[in-house]
């Protein structure tokens, strides 16, 4: 099946609607003209994943009706969309039928939320599971509808996971097979799978997520393990622009970009495109493509192993909001080997990830930044391991400065062209902003700046305005 398979994948506002999931198959049927193989992959309709996150929540909290109230508002969202698709009576009723059953579980496990009075990572992301496993029938019925083969596929039964639920990883090898054996079965006898973004399951069937936003992630996967010949992401914007266009409203589309470039930008912040999903397919050389299925005749993004250099030096520029700037200072540091180990194995106990680390060249602090929701456990962990250092004022002191935001620019011409990092810093300069701490990643691709959350709006304007 190698290279003959293309990934379409539809974001949550790409299946938000009946006129949305009715364009999103109009765009699987038109590939299929020049796709013998086509596997789409869907999210939850938009606000669904929030909705059902929020009625656990209120159900471990007590507030059983509230979530009462969510199952009927989702019940009304699915119906409308399947009445405003699907002729058939018979194929309306098994859907709804699905839907039905979905949200029976949905009521169900919120009533164990309710008793337990908690909400453990393992329940919420039962809940969680819920919206692909109802979108994925509608969009799968729709196909049918307009005269193409498909069918609706649980992730569950093709990705296997770890169980590190919320953020779960994929097993490749017995995710291969699985997804060679289910979906190549499929694919064989002329269907289109329409697979649920975003969920896994464990080896003993337990269902996991990737992570939020991640059915990107779930497209590169099976790309990767299905030999597939191009992976498309549709969301809601031309592809990856300049920067974030609800941000900044001058903000471009990007006609190509490289691999390391898409990768810093998602992980730097661009919601666009989910971080984890570019390692999949980077690997194995996947042309991926970004495109608007609002507006499927432009072109989008073609991300590619080299860029082809059509832009300048600066490619985007990205924000990551509700950090916190912890530092560790002390003269005592100098020189000392392992405190920078320590620190961060005192953090990582905390599970959490360091998006950004700066170290000054005295020695004598080390920086690095932190999600907000994460400071005061990281704090904690990081007295308590320094408890010694700080009695005898060789730490002088440990804190955290927030609410920061991290702001990066990214360009793999960066390294080739001189003064790139200057004209940064003195566009923030001119513009009264102050720069708090600042890191180069090491492939020079990039450059993270920490400033504070009030500027952080104005920093990503003016350094928009250097993008060519
Ligand atoms: P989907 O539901 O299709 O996965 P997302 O909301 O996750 O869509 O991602 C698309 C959104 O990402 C856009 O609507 C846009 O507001 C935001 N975004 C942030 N940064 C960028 C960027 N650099 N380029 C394009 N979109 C961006
Ligand atoms: N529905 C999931 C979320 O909202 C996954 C996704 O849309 O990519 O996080
Ligand atoms: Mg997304």
């Amino acid at each position: 099946m190698s290279g003959k398979t293309l990934i379409i994948k539809f974001g949550g506002t790409s299946v938000g609607s009946a006129a949305a999931i009715a364009q999103a198959a109009e765009i699987v049927r038109d590939a299929r003209k020049t796709w013998p193989q086509v596997v789409v992959v869907v999210s939850a309709m938009s606000g669904v994943t929030n909705a059902l996150l929020e009625g656990a929540q209120a159900a471990a909290r007590g507030e059983r009706e509230q979530a009462g109230r969510i199952a009927n508002q989702l019940k009304l969202q699915h119906l409308e969309a399947v009445n405003g698709l699907i002729e058939s009576e018979i194929e309306r009723i098994a859907i709804l039928d699905r839907v039905g059953q979905r949200l029976q579980e949905f009521d169900s496990l919120c009533d164990a939320l309710a008793v337990l009075g908690e909400a453990t990572p393992r329940a919420l992301d039962a809940v969680a599971s819920l919206g692909e496993r109802m979108s994925n029938h509608l969009v799968a019925g729709r196909l049918r509808q307009i005269g193409v083969s498909a069918e609706a596929v649980n992730a569950a039964d093709v990705i296997r996971t770890d169980s590190v639920f919320q953020s779960a990883a994929p097993l490749m090898e017995i995710t291969r097979q699985q997804a060679q054996g289910r979906l190549g079965g499929l694919l064989a006898e002329g269907a289109v799978p329409v697979v649920t973004g975003f969920i896994g399951a464990t080896e003993s069937g337990v269902i996991t997520t990737l992570g939020r936003g991640a059915s990107d992630y779930t497209a590169a996967i099976l790309g990767d393990v299905l030999d597939g010949g191009e992976v498309w992401i549709y969301t809601d914007v031309d592809g990856v622009m300049t920067a974030d266009p609800r941000v900044v409203p001058e903000a471009r589309s990007l006609a190509t970009l490289s691999y390391r470039e898409m990768s810093e930008l998602a992980y730097f912040g661009a919601k666009v495109l989910h971080p984890k999903s570019v390692t999949p397919i980077v690997e194995r050389g996947i042309p991926l493509r970004i495109k608007n299925t609002f507006n499927p005749a432009h072109p989008g993004t073609l991300v590619l192993i080299e860029s082809n250099g059509a832009h300048g030096a600066l490619k985007g520029v990205t924000a990551i909001k509700q950090q916190s700037l912890i530092t560790i200072e002390g003269r005592g540091m100098l020189g000392v080997p392992g405190i920078a180990a320590r620190a961060f194995g005192a953090v990582a106990r905390t599970r959490t990830s360091v998006p950004m680390i700066s170290q000054a060249s005295s020695e004598q602090s080390i920086c690095f930044l932190v999600p907000d929701s994460s400071s005061e456990q990281a704090l904690a962990q990081l007295r308590s391991e320094f408890e010694r250092e700080l009695a005898r004022r060789d730490i002088e002191a440990i804190w955290a400065m927030s609410p920061v935001v991290i702001v990066t620019v990214v360009g793999a011409a960066m390294r080739s062209t001189p003064g790139v990092a200057g004209r940064v810093f003195s566009a923030l300069g001119t513009a009264g902003i102050n720069i708090i701490a600042i890191a180069q990643g090491s492939s020079e691709c990039s450059i993270s700046l920490v400033v504070d959350a009030k500027d952080a709006d104005d920093a990503v304007r003016n350094i928009h305005a250097l993008i060519e």
